[in-house]
């Protein structure tokens, strides 16, 4: 704890004879505000996020951690920071080399001295690496389980003092997470050769099981658990029902035209599929699943992530490592497979803290699809996958706010009972209308055909259809045949989804017949009315309109185009990804803004000490020039 010794010149004379704790814990306090400056003049940041200074004090201290917090939540800070005031080094183990490539980049840009060992440098680098290493001139060193496990780098680090032992994705410690990854197992016996480091593990993954066999793995308790919150305010969550998927999909790209976005489908051919009829509509996409060679795989996260491609149409292989912090919305063509996967792939959306819009096309065809894939499993895992599935369907289904079932899975509890960033919580009472008669007309319907048949069949009925399945059953008998006329196919299929989720149907989704609930039956007759909304398309028109009213304060767009332009050039320069030199949110700040002078944009967001010394003269140049040309007086 040599640091600790260090600072103490400066604070001993402060004091009068303190007590040896005392001393630590003026010194813990010296080093928290030392984070708070590092945070602003490193990474260009006002405040901690939540937990981040509890966990980086903790660090500090020489604790060990375990911090669990959702994918964008602000985990790496937590012991960069502490990794600035180690005197020795911190190592950081990650899981993949794409992922240790854009955070060293994004290190050095911020001017923090840090690298990776791995199998990508020449042997000059390699060795010159080392040498840094040796004069104790680095102060994050990244690599991969396998590369550390090697005998001539265990070698080295022994010889070096290390001061934290970060473990990045330590869920693929454990064989219930989804990337397990055997190399990991072996962490623990490093973590005991270097006995004066904390060891901070960090995961995106909340499942329980997976936390306990983190901290049974490296020896964690309870009491140096951080679990933060899994709401992502930023996300505004919808769900749709899918009835024109292409088109669907077509309309809400729409509203986003040149923002970067990820849309998931379910299988390769369905990628493709999609894929190519966005190119065909002059999208920029590329596709990503297992199917392509390693090699297309690569090209087309490098340009998604490198702002060449706008969209990537991608099966769940698509995501890991993704650090692209301006990924604008997420769409699931598809149905995912839990909310884990879900709440995963919805991650990685807006982590800049930027809105951005996650819409999920639900439709019980989908829900098949996935029962086809459970009933392939082994009876234990048919019992997990199917109350996965529920849960799912549970959240896709709901009128509430959609934040409370998802919170709710993680085992949290949601205080909020209206987060203004879902689309139930979107719609407004006076565009509710009295259902209760086509809800009557409905759910007699179901019961006059013996409660056997799925919506698809009741409109048919409803609607007077002369299908062969209509006479088959002699259902154009029925007195309810053709009372529904007033209402369209596609309005019929909203409302019945709207019945099933206020409760009056339950959907058997072996076979997709609906039935009646006790609820139904108040309503049959006329003891409670029904409440909904009628309009198809009126729910996806509100969430754009709204979604942009969201938007932070308002900007220049062209200015702000200038500057992204400006960006994607430097970037190309360096070949970095563009949003390690600025977030889109630093951008859209400096367009608001419009600093005139490096103090003024010293106070724009992600704006820190080296990024201010290398890029102040050029984005000060296009802003300055941009104000006289628009004849823009100075802000004050
Ligand atoms: P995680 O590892 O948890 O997925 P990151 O550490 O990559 O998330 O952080 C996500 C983004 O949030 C990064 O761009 C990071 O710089 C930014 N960030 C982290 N902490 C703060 C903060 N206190 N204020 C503003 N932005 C932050
Ligand atoms: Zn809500």
């Amino acid at each position: 704890m040599k640091n600790k010794i260090q600072l103490t010149h400066k604070t001993t004379c402060l004091m009068i004879l303190p007590s040896k704790s005392n001393i630590l814990s003026i010194l813990l306090y010296i080093m928290i505000i030392k984070s708070k400056v590092l945070l602003k003049s490193v990474f260009g940041y006002d405040t901690f996020r939540p937990l981040q200074e509890e966990i980086i004090a903790h660090i500090l201290e020489k604790k060990d951690a375990l911090v669990v917090m959702p994918t964008g939540g602000g985990k790496s800070i937590c012991y960069q920071i502490p990794a600035l005031l180690f005197e020795g080094l911190t190592i950081v183990v990650s899981p993949l080399i794409s992922l240790m490539k854009d955070q060293v980049d994004q290190l050095r840009e911020c001017g923090v001295p840090a690298i990776f060992l791995n199998s990508t440098l020449s042997a000059s680098q390699y060795r010159s690496h080392v040498e840094r290493l040796k004069k104790n001139a680095v102060k994050l060193l990244y690599m991969a389980p396998e590369a550390l496990l090697a005998t001539r780098t265990l070698a080295l680090l022994l010889s070096l003092k290390v001061d934290c032992f970060a473990i990045d994705e330590a869920h693929c410690i454990s064989e219930w997470g989804h990337d397990f990854r055997p190399e990991y197992r072996q962490l623990m016996e490093i973590r005991s050769m270097l006995p004066d480091a904390a060891c901070a593990a960090l995961t995106a993954t909340a499942t329980p099981r997976v936390r306990e066999d983190i901290k049974k793995s490296l020896r964690i308790d309870v009491a140096n658990e951080f679990i933060g919150s899994f709401n992502r305010p930023n996300l505004f969550l919808e769900v749709a029902p899918k009835t024109r998927p292409l088109e669907q999909t077509l309309e809400f790209l729409n509203q986003y035209r040149n923002e970067s976005g990820i849309i998931y489908c379910a299988t390769r051919r369905q990628t493709d599929d999609l894929s190519a009829a966005l190119h065909r509509k002059g999208y920029s996409v590329r596709p990503y699943h297992a199917g392509l060679s390693e090699e297309e795989r690569t090209q087309n996260q490098e340009l998604f992530i490198r702002d060449d491609v706008q969209i990537i149409v991608a099966t769940i292989a698509f995501g890991m490592g993704i650090n692209k912090s301006n990924v604008r919305f997420v769409v699931h063509h598809d149905l995912p497979r839990s909310i884990d996967n879900y709440y995963q792939e919805i991650g990685r959306a807006g982590r800049d803290g930027l809105p951005a819009h996650c819409l999920l096309l639900f439709g019980y065809g989908d829900i098949r699809n996935v029962q086809y894939f459970i009933t392939q499993k082994t009876e234990q895992e048919q019992k997990v996958a199917n109350i996965l599935l529920s849960a799912l369907i549970g959240f896709a289904e709901t009128d509430l706010c959609r934040r409370i079932p998802l919170l709710q899975y993680f085992g949290e509890i949601c205080e909020q009972v209206s987060c203004g960033m879902c689309d139930n919580c979107r719609i407004e009472k006076k565009d509710l209308v009295d259902m209760t008669i086509p809800a009557q007309m409905f759910l007699s319907c179901v019961k006059r055909t013996d409660e056997l048949f799925g919506a698809g069949h009741i409109i048919d009925v409803l609607r007077g259809s002369k299908s062969q399945k209509v006479l088959k059953f002699r259902h154009d008998r029925l007195s309810t045949y053709g009372i529904g006329t007033v209402y369209s196919a596609g309005q019929w299929r909203h409302l019945s989804r709207q019945f099933i989720q206020k409760g009056l149907l339950i959907c058997e989704y072996e076979h997709g017949s609906l039935k009646l609930s006790p609820k139904a039956w108040e309503v049959l007759r006329a003891k409670e009315t029904v409440m909904g909304r009628l309009e198809e398309a009126k729910k996806e028109k509100d969430g754009k309109s709204k979604q942009e009213k969201e938007a932070p304060a308002t900007y220049d767009p062209p200015l702000f185009e200038a500057l992204r332009k400006k960006r994607k050039e430097l970037a190309d320069q360096a070949s970095l990804p563009p949003f390690t030199i600025f977030h889109d949110r630093t951008l859209k700040e400096m367009a608001a803004r419009m600093p005139g002078t490096r103090n003024e944009l010293a106070g724009i967001y992600g704006i820190g000490a080296a990024k201010l010394e290398k890029y102040s003269d050029i984005f000060l140049e296009i802003i300055n020039q941009y104000r006289h040309s628009h004849k823009i007086a100075e802000q004050s």
